[in-house]
């Protein structure tokens, strides 16, 4: 039986995550959580984990609170060191990192640090900090599992290590999001409201948002190169409206591979868990007989200025993806407050990305000043 810490256990990724251990019958070593402690509270109760983390502080302390006098209640760890604390902590076989945004590299790097593996879905920790990151895991002999669904069907279509040293390229798919075929004119006025409704996928609102402005799948190909060490030239995106085929990989011969499924998050989630075997089935079979068609199409990168400057910004390296991630997680911050329109957010991303040189060795206190740096960019430029 295997044993579980989950970060960010009350969110999208985390609330399937928990479906997919319950299915499994994995045990929870720990959760952690930002401040909703009434969800976590009953999840405390449904899986009794021995420690949990609570990034915000008050609500930290109001859960000890709560579970004083509670027989067999967790260890409370505060703050934004109490959850490096829980990643690194003692009895788990791998820590599940499903925090959003920048918020996730520490604990990313405290988990590797202590050799842990970790099933990745917080691809911020690779966008800003993924030389560190990838440097951790190969020190200290973890494994990093993708959860994203692109790069799990990347990762499950190289399981084949004869096929895998011959990988050419990748295509990596994208849904297009909800605004897919629009026009920038047609983008002036889009609210957070349309925004926020994707076609495929449910999913957190800060990753949705992500989807919309195709920014997701800027950080995805950073993300790709930095898992399966190809030059961003070799990862092509490519349309795929339906969300079916997850992604596909290209040998030496041409040859193609795909890996096909509902889009539904508990299959590469499960498999993160369960790698290198499969478990069941945690979602329905993709019924072929009432498919239709699936479809294929081109990235529009002139309307989706996050992706050209997620581009750039792989292309110059160094600090340049985080401070991409920094200005985006600032402006969809404030896009979904109304206090900036939609094509705000491409300009500002691809703003921060032409200021500067970026390329160049890094640590984690110049990620965190880059972090600081794009943010304050930002809410200069509003
Ligand atoms: P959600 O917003 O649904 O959940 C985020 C989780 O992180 C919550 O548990 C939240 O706690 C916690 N959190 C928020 N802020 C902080 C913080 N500052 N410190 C620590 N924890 C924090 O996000 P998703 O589940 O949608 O996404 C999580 C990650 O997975 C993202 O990196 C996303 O890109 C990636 N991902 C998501 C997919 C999806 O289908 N949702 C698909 C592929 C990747 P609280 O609830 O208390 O605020
Ligand atoms: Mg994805």
């Amino acid at each position: 039986m295997k044993r579980v810490i989950l970060l960010g256990s009350t969110g999208s990724i985390g609330t399937q995550s928990l479906e997919v251990i319950r299915a499994q019958g994995y045990a929870v070593a720990g959760l952690a959580a930002h401040s909703n402690i009434d969800l976590l509270q009953r999840q405390i109760a449904a899986f009794h984990p021995a420690a949990v983390a609570v990034t915000d502080e008050s609500a930290a302390v109001r859960l000890e609170a709560r579970l004083a006098g509670t027989a067999g209640a967790p260890r409370v760890l505060k703050g934004a060191e109490g959850l490096r604390t829980l990643a690194a902590g003692q009895q788990a076989d791998i820590v599940l990192n499903a925090v959003v945004g920048i918020a996730g590299l520490p604990a990313t790097l405290a988990a590797l640090e202590a050799g842990r593996d970790v099933a990745l879905a917080n691809k911020e920790s690779l966008v800003t900090g993924g030389y560190l990151v990838t440097r951790a895991a190969e020190e200290n002999g973890a494994r990093l599992l993708p959860v994203d669904s692109e790069h799990s069907a990347i990762f499950q279509c190289l399981q084949d290590a004869y096929s895998a040293k011959s990988l050419k390229k990748i295509l990596l798919t994208a849904s297009g999001g909800p605004f897919f075929g629009r026009t920038k004119d047609q983008l002036a006025d889009v609210t957070k409201a349309d925004a926020l409704r994707h076609p495929n996928w449910n999913m957190g609102a800060k990753i949705t948002i992500d989807s919309a402005t195709l920014m997701n799948k800027g950080l995805e190909l950073i993300e790709a190169v930095w898992l399966f060490g190809l030059p961003p030239e070799k990862v092509q995106i490519v349309v795929q409206r339906q969300s079916i085929i997850h992604s596909m990989v290209q040998f030496s011969d041409n040859s193609v591979l795909a890996q096909l499924g509902v889009p539904d998050m508990r299959i590469p989630i499960q498999y993160a868990l369960t790698w290198p075997l499969r478990g069941g089935a945690v979602a329905p079979e993709l019924d072929f007989a009432h498919l239709g068609s699936i479809t294929f199409d081109t990235a529009d990168e002139a309307t989706f200025r996050c992706l050209a400057a997620c581009k750039k910004a792989i292309a110059k390296g160094g600090l340049a993806p985080c401070a991409a991630n920094g200005a985006n997680e600032e402006a969809v911050r404030l896009f979904l407050e109304d206090r900036i329109p939609f094509l705000k957010i491409g300009e500002l991303v691809e703003g921060i990305v032409d200021r500067e040189a970026y390329g160049g060795a890094y640590d984690i206190t110049d990620v965190y000043e880059c972090d600081r740096m794009a943010r304050a960019y930002v809410l200069s430029h509003l």
